[in-house]
Parts: C-alpha cells; sequence; structure tokens
C-alpha cells in the first residue's frame, strides 16, 4: 500500500478509507471500462490514472473492462489500441481483463429476473412514440399501451426476441419503473434492443444487444467492483445504476462515484467527434501528433511520466473545467528536461563561410550533453569553414540591443569560437543567402583575449557534417478555446496546426537516433523522432514543445 496511513486527498479517497476503516470492504475494487469505440484520449488517461491508481495505492486491484454491447460501433482495432495505450501509460491490468459481451448471457438472466417479477415488459412502440411517450423536463411522460402484458406474455416475447423472430427495432425491453419520474433516466428505459449486427467477440450468437446503462452496473456487480468510478454526466444515471442492482439477485453491491472529467482548451476530448476529425481527413489518423489521443501525445513525443504528473496536478474535482494546454507542455518539459540530451540543430539554415578558416581543417569542439545530468556526458562538435545558422540569429539592420548576428557585429557559436559578420551575400531578388564571417581563435572556452563583450551565443551546424531531416511543427488543433461547444467544431480545425520544414540542418550525432528518442534542440525546444515516417536515410522529427526562456539560460551558462 502507498497510501500506508490513509492520508486522504481527495473526496473519493474519503469514501474509499471510510469504507476499509469500518470493514464495508476489506480491499477495493476499481475498473476502467473504455467502450472500443475509438482511441483512448488524455481524457480517458485521467480515469486510468485514478482507478489504476487508487487501486495501487490502497492495495486493491484495477480491472480492464471493454464495455463492448454496441457492435455498431465497435472494432477489434480499438481494443488492441486500447491496450496498448494503457501498457504505454505505466499500468497493468495483470489477470483482470475482461469484456462487457462476455456476460451476455449473464445479463439476459437478469433481464428475464426483472420480467419475472414484474420490473419489465416488452414495448412495441416505434422508437418515434417512445420518444414521445417519453415526456420532457417539464412534462411527465405517458405510459405505453403496453405497459400491462402479463408476465407470461413478457416472457415469450421476450425469447422470441432473442431467437429472432422480430425484425430490428420491432420490439424494445424496457424497465417498469416511473414514467411520472422527474428523473428522465427513470421514465421507463429500454434495456434490450433488437439488432442483426456480428459482435467482434460473439459473433452471430445475439440478435438483441443490452443498452449501457442495463449492462453496466450489472457488468460492475458480476465483477465485485466496489467502487464504480465515472464521470459527471451519469450523476442523473445513478438513481438507475442503484435500480438495476436492487431489483436483481447480483452477487455484489458496487457504489457509483461521479467526478469531473477532464478537458484540454483548444482540443478535443471525445472519441465520437475525433473520429469525425480522423473520417473527413482533417487529421492524418488517430495517432496524429496534434490528436489528443494517447497514441498521438507518445507520438508527438510526450512521456508517460509528464502525462500522468499532468493528471495527478489536475487532481479530483466535483466541477467540470477546461485545463490550459500549457499544464500538459508545463509537465512535458519539466520531465524532458532532465531526462533529454541536448543537440544542435538549424531548422531554416543560412550558410555561414568562415573565411579565415583553413578548408580542410576540423576543429572538435566538446559540447554537454546535459546541463541537468552531468553523467550523461559530452559529445565531440565538429566546427568547419562552413556552417549552418538559423536565419533568425541574423539580422540585416537591426535594433540597438539585438544580441545576435548582424553586419559588423559579433556573436559566439555555441562552444566555439566568437565571429564577426563581414559580409552579407544576396540573391536576385535581395534575399540573403549566405553570411562571410571572420573568427577570432582566441576565443575558445568562453574568453576574449581583451576582456571584450560578446552576449549573443547561437546554436550552428557544420555544413560538411550536416544531416539533413524534416522537422515538424505543431500548433494548437482548433482556432476556439471549447471546440466542444459547438456541434460544427470541425470548421474551426486551425489550417496552420502542422507547418513542415524540409532541410533542416542537424548535428551528426542525431543520425543513428532510435524511432521515438527525444532530444532538446538548443533553444528551439523538444523534439522526438517520428516514428511512423522517419527512415534512417530520410529523418523525420516531431516538435513535442516549444522552449519557453531559452534564451535566458543559455546566456547564463555560457555568460
Ligand atoms: P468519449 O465521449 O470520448 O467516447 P466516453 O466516456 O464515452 O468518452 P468510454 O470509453 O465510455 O468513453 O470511457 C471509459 C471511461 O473513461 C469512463 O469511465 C469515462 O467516464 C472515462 N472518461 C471518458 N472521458 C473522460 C474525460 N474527459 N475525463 C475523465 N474521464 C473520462
Ligand atoms: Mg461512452
Amino acid at each position: 500500500m502507498s497510501n500506508p496511513n490513509m492520508e486522504p486527498t481527495n473526496f473519493i479517497e474519503d469514501i474509499i478509507i471510510e469504507d476499509l476503516k469500518t470493514g464495508k470492504h476489506k480491499s477495493i475494487v476499481t475498473r476502467f471500462p473504455p467502450e472500443p469505440n475509438g482511441y483512448l484520449h488524455i481524457g480517458h488517461a485521467k480515469s486510468i490514472c485514478l482507478n489504476f491508481g487508487l487501486a495501487e495505492e490502497y492495495d486493491g486491484v484495477c480491472h480492464l473492462r471493454f464495455d463492448d454491447t454496441d457492435p455498431a460501433s465497435e472494432d477489434p482495432e480499438f481494443v488492441e489500441a486500447i491496450k496498448r495505450d494503457v501498457k504505454w501509460l505505466g499500468f497493468d491490468w495483470g489477470d483482470n481483463l475482461f469484456h462487457a459481451a462476455d456476460y451476455f448471457e449473464a445479463l439476459y438472466e437478469f433481464a428475464v429476473e426483472l420480467i419475472e417479477n414484474g420490473n419489465a415488459y416488452v414495448d412495441d412502440l416505434s422508437p418515434e412514440e417512445i420518444r414521445k411517450y417519453r415526456g420532457s423536463w417539464t412534462e411527465p411522460g405517458k405510459n405505453s399501451p403496453y405497459r400491462e402484458r402479463s408476465i407470461e406474455e413478457n416472457l415469450d416475447l421476450f425469447k422470441r426476441m432473442r431467437a429472432g423472430e422480430f425484425p430490428d427495432g420491432a420490439k424494445v425491453l424496457r424497465a417498469k419503473i416511473d414514467m411520472g419520474s422527474p428523473n428522465m433516466n427513470m421514465r421507463d428505459p429500454i434495456i434490450y434492443r433488437i439488432k442483426r449486427m456480428p459482435h467482434h467477440r460473439t459473433g452471430d450468437d445475439w440478435v438483441i444487444y443490452p443498452m449501457y446503462d442495463f449492462a453496466h452496473p450489472l457488468s460492475d456487480a458480476l465483477e465485485h467492483i466496489t467502487h464504480s468510478i465515472c464521470t459527471l454526466e451519469f450523476e442523473d444515471n445513478r438513481p438507475l445504476y442503484d435500480w438495476f442492482l436492487e431489483n436483481t439477485s447480483v452477487p455484489s453491491r458496487p457504489r457509483q462515484i461521479e467526478f469531473a472529467r477532464l478537458n484540454l482548451a483548444y482540443t478535443i476530448t471525445s472519441k465520437r467527434r475525433l473520429a469525425r476529425l480522423v473520417e473527413l481527413g482533417h487529421v492524418g489518423g488517430w495517432d496524429d501528433p496534434r490528436v489528443p489521443t494517447i497514441a498521438g501525445l507518445k507520438r508527438r513525443g510526450y512521456t508517460p511520466e509528464s502525462i500522468r504528473d499532468l493528471c495527478e496536478r489536475v487532481g479530483v474535482a466535483k466541477n467540470n473545467s477546461l485545463v490550459d494546454m500549457a499544464m500538459l507542455e508545463h509537465c512535458v518539459r519539466e520531465d524532458l528536461n532532465k531526462r533529454a540530451p541536448r543537440r544542435m540543430a538549424v531548422l531554416r539554415p543560412l550558410k555561414v563561410v568562415i573565411e579565415n578558416f583553413p578548408e580542410d581543417k576540423v576543429v572538435e569542439v566538446e559540447a554537454i550533453n546535459n546541463p541537468e545530468d552531468p553523467s550523461m556526458g559530452k559529445r565531440k562538435l565538429p566546427l568547419t569553414r562552413e556552417i549552418y545558422i538559423e536565419q533568425e540569429d541574423f539580422m540585416e539592420d537591426p535594433p540597438r540591443r539585438y544580441r545576435r548576428l548582424a553586419p559588423g557585429r559579433e556573436v559566439r557559436l555555441r562552444y566555439g569560437y566568437v565571429i564577426k559578420c563581414e559580409d552579407v551575400i544576396k540573391n536576385d531578388e535581395g534575399e540573403v543567402v549566405e553570411l562571410r564571417v571572420s573568427c577570432d581563435f582566441d576565443t575558445l572556452g568562453g574568453k576574449t583575449p581583451d576582456g571584450r563583450k560578446v552576449r549573443g551565443i547561437i546554436h550552428w551546424v557544420s555544413a560538411e557534417h550536416a544531416v539533413d531531416a524534416e522537422v515538424r511543427l505543431y500548433d494548437r488543433l482548433f482556432t476556439v478555446e471549447n471546440p466542444a461547444e459547438r456541434e460544427d467544431f470541425v470548421d474551426y480545425v486551425n489550417p496552420k496546426s502542422l507547418e513542415i520544414l524540409t532541410g533542416c540542418k542537424l548535428e551528426p550525432s542525431l543520425k543513428d537516433g532510435a524511432l521515438g528518442s527525444f532530444y532538446q534542440f538548443e533553444r528551439q525546444g523538444y523534439f522526438c523522432i517520428d516514428t511512423e515516417d522517419s527512415k534512417p536515410d530520410s529523418l523525420v522529427f516531431n516538435r513535442t514543445v516549444a522552449l519557453r526562456d531559452t534564451w535566458a539560460k543559455i546566456q547564463q551558462r555560457n555568460g
């Protein structure tokens, strides 16, 4: 138990500790119950961390249960992706892998039990009529004319529904609760529908499928879940959750507890909506690095540690809120700052010729792999007559305080010499295409012989040794803060969410990086090698996140 003193940090832990102290439960069982109808997103990560985290903290177990009761939208591809993502986040369900579909027979028996006790009936109303009879928030519902069928007739009809005697949609099984209830969920909810559709686990065995509201509490009970944690939108379903448990002979009595969803600003956390973005081709797929799926975040270079850290910081709340993406970015920066090797990479190259540097000469300068972690050592960087620097590190007509390169001005090459811009070469369009500079060879190691101050330090790559790469920069996926509020959310996809830079020049050591490895490109941010598109002879990097205050930091260290 990682919380031996039982110190609660949120209201769910209060409940758990109370239940353990009073002996209501000897140990806890939680579950993460995804429906395999899409890839997991950052919101699910919150639920995974919470459920698996509580089990770890209180020596319980957490089940992974696929809530696969609707064959129409489910796919084995999603099942595999979900398992992969939960594992990648760092959680292990051990032997506790379950499927709601494996309970179809048991659920059918519970439905029969409801009928036998006069708590369910077969209804012949059309879906349209059922909607009408249901009433509204202000008006009570009306009883269906089929509501008073005898138990025998209901049992017979339900059996024949299962046997496939009726067409799809011709009949449904409904719980017999209260059409006048102020809670719409209690107005005789549908618990079974006829749907001729093969299921990815049960094949053609069934032509009737249970509804989520019915299957969920009973699956929880069959698995002896003690605390069934779900998101706030299910608060109004709780009376129904309890009703099914009270009116069937279930082997245990789980308790539903609701908490606030995790929503991120400028993006979407809904599988259904993410599926639309994928289908419409607004993104390259479920693992597009712009998408807040676990697979997308992973490909973008986010680490499991950073995602778990975010979930921890967000905490467990009772009110829905929109979390700023900056918080997730902060988490990944903190993690990668400690672990990512520093590298030099020029994203928008400008050629520089050091005129007094001999043609064949290669000076090997020493570079620190990670100033946060000396154990990561040093490496050698070749410095040659021709190098690349970042276009934005040169300005022809700079403001007075500009510390980078300009005609007649000096700058230090990171880990190298001080250079001075002697000449600017332009093409016919008047664009700067090359700089001619001179080098002061007495300036290695951060010194100048006459004590003159050179404040600016820029990164560079030897032209002869550089490795070419494509670098993909990402921006927020939507142009509005809360796209989930809008039905037409696809119209707000940010057209500039992806910028592809080709012909980037990287230091030679990046040539042999493994797929997925992450780096800090000095002054540019954190980057990783794309796991899908990168090849040994055509490297592709994703920018995970930009750096803040990089400039200040580099100044400080070399200053
Ligand atoms: P979506 O709308 O994206 O399909 P869902 O809730 O329908 O989400 P499920 O597969 O049913 O997706 O969810 C599995 C579990 O994850 C549920 O317990 C659900 O409450 C939880 N969950 C889903 N989205 C979030 C979120 N944004 N924040 C926290 N938990 C979430
Ligand atoms: Mg769902």
